[in-house]
């Protein structure tokens, strides 16, 4: 083979090298993509279903609360009770604060000034 035979012959051989690599490559970079799909699919998956969990916790737990009110046996109960008293005296302030009254028939907030409850159409004493 004369030199510029074995040169072409190398040539050529390198560019084939140079487009098996670049394949390569590219299967590479699929399988990657792949993964990393894969991989966000699951952990959606996993997010989604962890979500509903906890849904159903929080169902289960106000079912669980509304059953057992009354009762001593659980601690969260009578921590839930407080909060639930400590809401109501808060919102009553916030009434008081926004400038309302309660209404001393049904408690919905009532505008200051008013003669009467917008809900249920009690007289309202100011
Ligand atoms: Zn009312």
């Amino acid at each position: 083979m004369s030199f510029f035979e074995n040169l072409g012959a190398t040539l050529g051989n390198a560019a084939g090298n140079a487009i098996e690599k670049g394949k390569e490559f590219k299967d590479v970079a699929l399988d990657k993509g792949k993964e990393f799909k894969d991989v966000a699919t699951l952990k959606t998956q996993i997010s989604t279903a962890q979500s509903n969990v906890a849904k159903l916790y929080k169902e289960l737990g106000e079912k669980f609360f509304e059953d057992n009110k009354d009762s001593d046996t659980y601690p969260e109960i009578s921590a839930i009770r407080d909060a639930l008293v400590s809401i109501k005296e808060l919102e009553d302030k916030l009434m008081i604060a926004q400038g309302m009254t309660k209404c001393p028939t049904c408690g919905a907030p009532v505008e200051k000034g008013s003669q009467f409850c917008s809900k249920c159409g009690a007289s309202v004493e100011q």
